[in-house]
């Protein structure tokens, strides 16, 4: 089975849903090195050796939801409720120009009042008017209407992740409440297509009650959506929801998140894959283990220090205590370690999406 995987990264052959089970099934070496070597080499193929960065804005932890396993869930009490006002935003934008990221995520708890979604178009329009660089802007602020994701796109957004955390919709109900619907979840991914942006999707790892077969299936539906993005990370707990008191020493599986990001890799080819926050929690190097695995975009919070220990969706998560500065000088020696390089001043736009848009009227707003 390994051959067939090496053989297909050298061909450029997408791998099969077998093949990915496989991947995740895998927990020794000399396989497992293989496996992350072969992704490696079609991330290097299809993206290069270069890191995208997007400057991280994390604009409210206000939600009108109820994720069973999220820490700004609505009914958590414990959390102080905050939300950037447009200068503040601004100044994120500011210094993501300043540090030449080249391009910024807004992201947010869920709320789609008339008052949110004109002060989201509203800044949008301000943030592609400063002047210096043009910023490219993904969007993470969930489930919206047409009509909504419409306007932002209008007002300057390219880009919009929005995370499914699985693909199968008995799973979704122990995650979500009731009137939380997958099936609305995933009518909204063909909203954001239709609206022109690059959609961005994800899931999470090593749930309890999750099998390996599941993820399988979440990487083939990745794969179905014709998605551009991808954004994943190991689940991690937070004592103040329903599922972290269910399973309060419940432990979260680096390995598993890595080789998630490796089959996705080698099953989706040239799609942007985000090594996330969550990977670093579990590790202090995890990020750049997410990079080796076959990931090419990093998040960095430009937020103000102010406001982090308000945004916890899991506990422990790093870089609470470290300005926007300091965290831009550890990722560029970070990255340089381990022999990759930051693009910087690009939108870094996923090559699945340009290379799709071909022929076609394009669904790009600006190709850089
Ligand atoms: S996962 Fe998103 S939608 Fe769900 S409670 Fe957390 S912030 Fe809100």
């Amino acid at each position: 089975m390994i051959e067939r995987i090496k053989n297909k990264a050298l061909t450029g052959e997408r791998i099969s849903r077998e093949e990915i089970l496989y991947i995740l099934r895998c927990n020794e070496e000399p396989a497992l090195k293989e496996i992350f070597d072969a992704a490696y080499s079609v991330k290097v193929r299809e993206v290069g050796k270069k890191v995208h960065l997007r400057g991280l804005v994390e604009i409210s932890n206000i939600c009108t939801k109820n994720c069973y396993y999220c820490g700004i869930r609505k009914g958590n009490s414990e959390v102080t409720r905050y939300a950037l006002s447009q200068e503040e935003i601004l100044d994120c934008a500011r210094l993501t120009q300043k540090f030449e990221y080249g391009s910024l995520v807004l992201q947010a708890g869920e709320r789609s009042d008339a008052a949110f979604v004109d002060f989201i178009e509203d800044t949008l329009q301000k943030i592609k008017a400063l002047p210096g660089p043009e910023l490219g802007i993904t969007l993470s602020l969930g489930e919206q209407s047409p009509e909504t994701y419409k306007r932002w796109f209008a007002a300057g957004a390219h880009r919009y992740l929005l995370r499914i955390e699985t693909s199968s919709s008995e799973f979704y109900k122990e995650l979500h409440p009731a009137d939380h619907l997958l099936s609305e979840r995933k009518k909204c991914l063909d909203y954001l297509r239709e609206a022109g942006y690059q959609v961005g999707t994800g899931v999470m790892s090593g749930l309890p009650g999750q099998t390996l077969e599941s993820l399988a299936d979440d990487i083939e539906f990745f794969h179905k959506q014709d998605v551009d993005m991808i954004g994943m990370g190991p689940y991690i707990t937070h004592h103040a929801t329903p599922l972290g008191q269910k399973f309060p020493n419940y432990a979260s599986d680096l390995l598993l998140g890595l080789k998630m990001i490796a089959a996705t890799r080698l099953a989706l080819i040239n799609v942007n894959i985000a090594s996330t926050t969550a990977l670093q929690t579990l590790a202090p190097d995890g990020r750049e283990c997410g990079l080796l695995a076959g990931a090419n975009v990093i998040m960095p919070n430009v937020g103000d220090l102010v406001h982090r220990k308000d945004y916890l969706l899991y506990e422990n998560k790093p870089g609470t205590d470290e300005n926007a500065a300091d965290i831009r000088q550890n990722l560029e020696q970070a990255i340089s370690a381990i022999g990759e390089e930051i693009e910087y001043n690009t939108w870094g736009d996923s090559p699945h999406h340009t290379f799709f848009s071909a022929g076609k009227e394009s669904r790009q707003r600006k190709g850089r």
